[in-house]
């Protein structure tokens, strides 16, 4: 029997009507004989409502309250969904963080997670149950509540997945794959087939929200193929993992303020490319800070806001 670890982030969960879609997806997964841990985000835009209302009653609300209060979001989508498996005949159990076992240092809004006691996820598997458990939160020594970061739930996916040795880690979103630019700004963005760990750390490390960073480290630490997948198709998605790197440009990321980064191992190589995207900046006439070249990434910073335009130039160029 294998273990597979499935996480559904905020837009998969958003509704009823998406919580059944993500219910026939895991009985799809647990009917072949799998045991299946499932990890959820909080339902849709939930978070920022929540961050909102605490700004409202404070400027400065202190970290380990905003904990208690943001983790409320995943604890109300695991109820729900397991509610729901159980109502369709499925035996599931809901977990929070500290039920899970999920321990972390003392930094509230931003934990690392030091380690993951099993135990009750393995009963609970033994028992048969479709285990649910919510994401993006821990428990620290002093027994208080702590969250991972925005986007977070990924990396209790991996966690979970690298401590019950998974066979794979599925990540489910609203797009199916990793592809060379954000596929919600560039219609000619293409979906990637596989990404290596270092390709994938360097596209979220500059800010691609497909994947949180931290979950990547964890996969590439303990050797856990992640998965990326639509929960809204059935379409391949994007594998990561330890695959040969080949000398090919993966992907390009725009920061919110200024800066491009483009990634793919070997770029450094690429002389005819660099010169390309030197070209483009100049017929754009874009003010440089910075212009960085890696083995496995270009970042410049621009003066001024960068237009969509000029990462769609760009990323034709790939
Ligand atoms: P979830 O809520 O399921 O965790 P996120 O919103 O965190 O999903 O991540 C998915 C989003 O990541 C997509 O909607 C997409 O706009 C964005 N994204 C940014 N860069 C990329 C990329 N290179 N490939 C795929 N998606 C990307
Ligand atoms: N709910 C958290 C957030 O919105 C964690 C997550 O979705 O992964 O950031
Ligand atoms: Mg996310």
């Amino acid at each position: 029997m294998d273990k597979i670890v499935l996480k559904f982030g905020g837009s998969s969960v958003a509704d009823n009507e998406k919580l059944k879609l993500v219910a026939k997806k895991i009985i799809g997964l647990y009917d072949k004989g799998n045991q299946i841990v499932v990890i959820v985000s909080a339902q849709g835009k939930t978070t920022d409502k929540l961050i909102e209302e605490a700004y409202t009653l404070s400027s400065t609300p202190e970290n380990r309250e905003m904990d208690v209060l943001l983790s409320t979001g995943e604890q109300i989508t695991i109820a729900k969904l397991s509610i729901l498996l159980n109502e369709m005949g499925y035996k599931s159990i809901s977990l929070t963080g500290w039920q899970a076992g999920i321990y972390t240092n003392n930094t509230n809004q931003n934990a690392i997670i030091e380690g993951i006691d099993t135990k009750r996820i393995d009963e609970e598997l033994e028992k048969g149950k479709i285990v649910i458990i919510a994401g993006f939160q821990g428990y620290n020594e002093n027994l208080d509540i702590t969250t991972f970061g925005r986007g977070g739930s990924d990396t209790t996916a991996v966690a979970v997945a690298a401590a019950l040795n998974a066979k794979n880690c599925y990540i489910f979103s609203d797009v199916d794959g990793v592809y060379t630019v954000d596929p919600n700004k560039i219609e000619e963005a293409k979906k990637l087939p596989a990404v290596s760990y270092k390709e994938m750390l360097e596209i979220s490390s500059e800010g691609a929200k497909v994947l949180h960073g931290r979950c990547v480290e964890i996969a590439e630490k303990y050797k856990i193929p992640i998965i990326t997948k639509s929960t809204f198709n059935n379409k391949a998605g994007t594998v990561i993992s330890d695959i040969i790197e080949e000398n090919t440009i993966k992907s390009i990321v725009k920061k919110e303020i200024s800066r491009i980064s483009i990634v793919g191992t070997g770029i450094i190589r690429n002389t005819n490319f660099i010169k390309k995207v030197i070209d483009i900046i100049i017929e754009n006439k874009l003010e440089m800070l910075e212009f960085n070249v890696s083995e496995s990434k270009i970042s410049i910073d621009f003066k001024n806001e960068v237009s969509d335009k000029v990462l769609e130039q760009i990323h034709e160029e790939i």
